[in-house]
């Protein structure tokens, strides 16, 4: 197994998502047409999203073709900083839950991150504890749901709320990766946002979690095709990370 196989696509938006345009069978016939091993097609959700049976419908309609395996997603946003997620309670024929930190999960709920970025401007609220919260809400998300679980685009909100992922303290990181190992859940490299970073991804590896790759793309024309998610790879890979843990070049104990 690769670090961070470049022919797999785990976050690709179809029509059922507002802001994509693509159907799923475009989708999986833009990732036939790449090569692709493996496609999820993952729309956005909110507790009220009614259509979750016709998007499992529309993908279990594409999977007995040849091609790419071809998973069924949801994504949802963190709620609050107890981890509830923006989820439908059917999930039926759905494959994986990309957990989402579109906004940022308060004690009372989600926040924008305008309102939060004014928070630690005024002084209301210190970068440390916006990263601490932010990171217990993610470890707390993935015992949300017993589905399949990725955390997807990890850390995007930190620069919308004016702070760096070389912020985020190696223990809490380490914790973290811990719970999502534990959890059995993996942990996207987002090529839209350019995140997480390649400390974040070595971080997971080194507690055995599966990183994968996704585009988030929004039109089929952008179904696996990667940039940063490349260049992350690629740093991966000089630094002698596996997707299983380190690689036994990199002087640990035989
Ligand atoms: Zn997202
Ligand atoms: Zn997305």
């Amino acid at each position: 197994m690769s670090v961070l196989a470049l022919d797999e696509d785990f976050h690709v938006h179809s029509a059922f998502s507002d802001d994509a345009v693509s159907t799923v069978a475009d989708n999986v016939r833009a990732a036939r047409e790449r090569g692709l091993r493996t496609l999820c097609v993952a729309d956005h959700v909110r507790g009220d999203t009614a259509w979750v049976p016709r998007l499992a419908a529309a993908v279990a309609a594409c999977r007995d073709q040849p091609g790419p395996r071809v998973l069924a997603g949801v994504e949802a946003k963190i709620l609050d900083t107890a981890g509830r997620l923006d989820l439908p309670p059917d999930l039926d024929g759905i494959d994986l839950v990309l957990i989402a930190d579109h906004q940022f999960p308060a004690d009372d709920g989600p926040a924008h991150p305008d309102r939060v970025r004014a928070a630690l401007d005024a002084g209301e609220l210190t970068a440390a504890e916006a990263i601490e919260r932010l990171c217990e809400a993610t470890g707390n998300a993935l015992r949300a749901t017993g589905r399949g679980r990725v955390l997807a685009h990890l850390f995007s909100l930190l620069p919308k709320l004016g702070l760096d992922e070389a912020m985020v303290p190696g223990p809490l990181l380490g914790r973290l990766a811990e719970q999502t190992a534990r959890a059995g859940a993996m942990v996207e490299v987002n090529e839209k946002w350019a995140c997480p970073s390649p400390r974040t991804v070595a971080a997971m590896l080194r507690a055995g979690v599966p990183v994968v790759a996704g585009s988030d793309s929004h039109h089929c024309r952008d179904v696996g095709v990667y940039r940063s998610v490349r260049l992350t790879a690629g740093r991966l890979r000089r630094d002698g990370l596996t997707a299983g843990g380190p690689s036994e070049d990199t002087g640990g104990p035989a």
